[in-house]
Order: C-alpha cells, then sequence, then structure tokens
C-alpha cells in the first residue's frame, strides 16, 4: 500500500470512509476535476457531498480570498461585526432574499450543517414549548445527538449507542403500499388528540432526500405539508443543506413548491469554496433567543464570509438558474436511456435538478458502478439505506464537455458493472 495511505491507516480512527472508498492521495483539483499524486486526472461528480457546487478553487473566489489574506483581512472573530460578515448579510438580503419576497434573520449557528439543524430544533421546541419533532424515513440531518434523532436511518443512530428520544419518524412523501398518505395519516394523528399524541413543535425535512437515497418529495406533498403546519402551530423547517444553493436548479429548492418554511437549514455550498459555513433562517417573529443560549467559537469564518458573497455573484445573472436546469435535463434524459439501453440493471431513475440518480434493484450493484468509475478516473458516491442508489453530483456551473465526459464515464462504469 502506498505510505501515505498506511499512515492514514495507522493513525486515524476507524470512522473513515472516504479515504477507503476513494483510495488514492488527492494534490490538486480544479473546476470538476481532481488529480492525485500520480498525476492521475479524476472527473469529480461528487462536489464534496454537495460542498462544491461551484467546483474546486473557483477562480473568482480563490482572487478574492488570496486577497483578503493578503490584506490581513480578519480570520476569526466569533460572531463580532466584520466587512466581511457586513458584506456576506447586505448581499445574501439583495440578491437571495429580496427578489423571492423572503423575509428572514440570518443566524450563525456555527461552521456546519448539523449545527444549522441543532438550532433550528432549539429555537423549534423553545418557541413553542413543546418537544417532539417529526422527521421522515431515510431523511438525513447530521450526526450530533439531536440531528441523529430525527436522522431516519438506524445504522447512522446505531453510533448514538442510546435511545433518541422525542421524536417521531413517518415515511416519506406518498406511502403507496397500503395506499396510506403520509399526510392524511399525519392530520389524523393530530386530530387524534384523545390519544395522548402531543402536537410536536416542528416537521423536518428535505425536499430532496440527499443521504437517503435521491428520493423527491412532489411539490404537492409539500405545499400540503406547509398547510398542516400552518393550521397546527408547527414549525416547518427544510433543511437544505444538501438539496440547497442550486444544486435542484433554484437556489433554495423548495422554490418550485411556493412554500415558505418558518426556519431554512443552509451550510455545505453556502460557503462556496468549500470552507465551512452554515446559516439558519428564521421567520423574524420566531427569532427570540437571547444572546448567549445558541453559540460557538467558530460562527463567523470570515474567509468563507468572502468567497460566500462572491459565490452570489453568480445568483445575479439571470441566466444562471436556466443553465442549471438545462444542464438537469441532460442529465435527466441521460439517465432515463441508460435505465431503457440497461434493463438488466433493473433501475429506475430519480431525483430533481443536478441531484439525480438511479436505484437498482439488484444488490450491490450502484456500489459496483461507484467503484468501477473511480478504477476509470471519476468520483462518485452512492446513496440510500442500502446503498442502492448511484448519486450524481457535478458542480452546477460545469460546462457541457465536463458533463458530457462524466456521462460517458458512468456509461462505461454501468457496462463494467453488468459483465
Ligand atoms: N443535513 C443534510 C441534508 C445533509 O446532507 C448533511 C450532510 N450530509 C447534514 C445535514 C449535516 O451536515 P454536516 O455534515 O456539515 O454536519
Amino acid at each position: 500500500m502506498n505510505k501515505k495511505l498506511e499512515l492514514i491507516e495507522e493513525l486515524e480512527s476507524s470512522v473513515r470512509s472516504y479515504v477507503r472508498s476513494f483510495p488514492t492521495v488527492f494534490t490538486k483539483a480544479r473546476g470538476y476535476k481532481m488529480w492525485d499524486e500520480d498525476g492521475k486526472e479524476y472527473i469529480d461528480f461528487f462536489s464534496g457531498a454537495g460542498a462544491l457546487n461551484y467546483g474546486h478553487n473557483e477562480p473568482a473566489m480563490k482572487k478574492k480570498l488570496v486577497d483578503y489574506i493578503l490584506e490581513d483581512g480578519v480570520a476569526h472573530s466569533l460572531d463580532m461585526a466584520t466587512d466581511a460578515k457586513v458584506a456576506f448579510m447586505e448581499k445574501f438580503r439583495d440578491v437571495i432574499m429580496k427578489p423571492r419576497d423572503m423575509d428572514y434573520k440570518i443566524m450563525f449557528p456555527g461552521p456546519t450543517g448539523t449545527n444549522t439543524v441543532e438550532s433550528a430544533l432549539k429555537i423549534a421546541r423553545k418557541m413553542t414549548g413543546r418537544t417532539d419533532i417529526v422527521s421522515f424515513t431515510n431523511g438525513f440531518h447530521g450526526m450530533t445527538i439531536g440531528a441523529l434523532s430525527v436522522t431516519g436511518n438506524s445504522m447512522k443512530r446505531k453510533g448514538a449507542g442510546i435511545p433518541l428520544n422525542n421524536t417521531v419518524t413517518m415515511p416519506y412523501d406518498t406511502f403507496v403500499e397500503d395506499e396510506v398518505d403520509t399526510l392524511d395519516y399525519f392530520e389524523r394523528f393530530l386530530d387524534d388528540n384523545g390519544s395522548g399524541v402531543a402536537i410536536p413543535a416542528a416537521v423536518i425535512f428535505e425536499t430532496v432526500q440527499g443521504e437517503g437515497g435521491i428520493n423527491a418529495a412532489s411539490i404537492e406533498w409539500m405545499q400540503r405539508l406547509e398547510r398542516i403546519c400552518r393550521d397546527w402551530g408547527i414549525v416547518l423547517i427544510v433543511d437544505d443543506v444538501q438539496a440547497g444553493v442550486g444544486r435542484t436548479g433554484t437556489f433554495f429548492s423548495f422554490e418550485p413548491a411556493g412554500i415558505k418554511p418558518d426556519v431554512v437549514c443552509l451550510s455545505k455550498s453556502i460557503g462556496g469554496y468549500g470552507l465551512p459555513l452554515a446559516i439558519t433562517l428564521i421567520k423574524p417573529e420566531l427569532d427570540q433567543w437571547k444572546p448567549g443560549e445558541h453559540n460557538g467559537t467558530f460562527r463567523g469564518n470570515n474567509m468563507a464570509f468572502v468567497t460566500a458573497t462572491e459565490a452570489l455573484t453568480y445568483w445575479e445573472d439571470p441566466n444562471f438558474e436556466k443553465s442549471i436546469q438545462e444542464k438537469s435535463e441532460t442529465v435527466k434524459n441521460f439517465l432515463e436511456d441508460m435505465v431503457a439501453k440497461y434493463p438488466e440493471m433493473k433501475g429506475f431513475r430519480k431525483g430533481r435538478g443536478l441531484m439525480q440518480g438511479i436505484s437498482s434493484d439488484i444488490e450491490g450493484f450502484s456500489e459496483k458502478v461507484a467503484e468501477h468509475a473511480f478504477e476509470r478516473q471519476m468520483i462518485m458516491e452512492t446513496a440510500g439505506g442500502h446503498d442502492q442508489v448511484f448519486k450524481l453530483f457535478p458542480p452546477i456551473n460545469i460546462d457541457e464537455e465536463g458533463l458530457q465526459a462524466g456521462l460517458e464515464v458512468l456509461e462505461l462504469s454501468i457496462q463494467d458493472a453488468l459483465e
């Protein structure tokens, strides 16, 4: 084995996983490409699990970041006021919130997706005085105890070693098997106040479940869920950590449904350059924190503010969303062709926007596709409770050439896996 990988094997805890999936040492990355220490070039259709929607080392962000450092810009400042922070908030208000008629307070809950989810769960409990949170099967919200308690994946919950209480996990979207619709069930359960079932503080969901297998909620389902939450005074939280920031074709993934969640969780690509940053958007009437009730050392990553601000420039271009949607159509058509052309893989296409994949009924098939893709120098991963889905996550600003190159490798990898 390579000496550097040996060192990782010796020193890093056994929890590591991507070193195992992609066993090489990476040295360089640009756009949709990565290079390893042997100079091998890889196509990256993984995008840092959604943290690199604009690709690696995006040139405009890189320049802003380097200039900021060379000018001795403040690197760390907890949540103090800095120019970098003000510039980000101003641009986020003007470019993202105002044109979408969104009125939210911006909270910096800590650097990760898990931090924003934790803050959302806390504010919902604090504001309603209730404890239960409803979440959905196959949802993923993070790995700390609170976020894990709403994560519908028993393998991941095992790591907590203790039961995780005060959550209700429900089937996602329409549960067709017994003709039970999740939301019919939810409404019946809320109506049945004689049963002693508590009204929950919040419902948290992903519009397209990322880790759980690229399962997209229908537009009608999201609208109905919002109505139920309004009727019952339940806080509606959209976890847009993975599906947000353009991944599904619009800045916020819930835009096509026209809903206005009470709380929105963003992280991963909000920093733009792969630097840790998270924000929680909270409707002003719910933002009743007392100073100190939710804090943390890394709430103001100024370097991430600099790149995040530059990333928002993409959203000033009126054609940007359209370009993502056009690429989404290319991927969708390609995957549908694959399903038709290779019925042996027993697969069907899933997802929305540039968050798509194929789910195969053959055990281990998707993992095989990802392994062959790596042999062919493409990085992609699997998703779903049984890793039954191979997942395509190209950068949203990828050019046509890069997109086609990745899709070609994918088809060859499907052929390899079928051999
Ligand atoms: N929510 C969703 C939807 C996610 O996909 C993830 C990460 N995969 C998280 C929360 C947690 O984010 P982080 O790993 O940054 O804590």
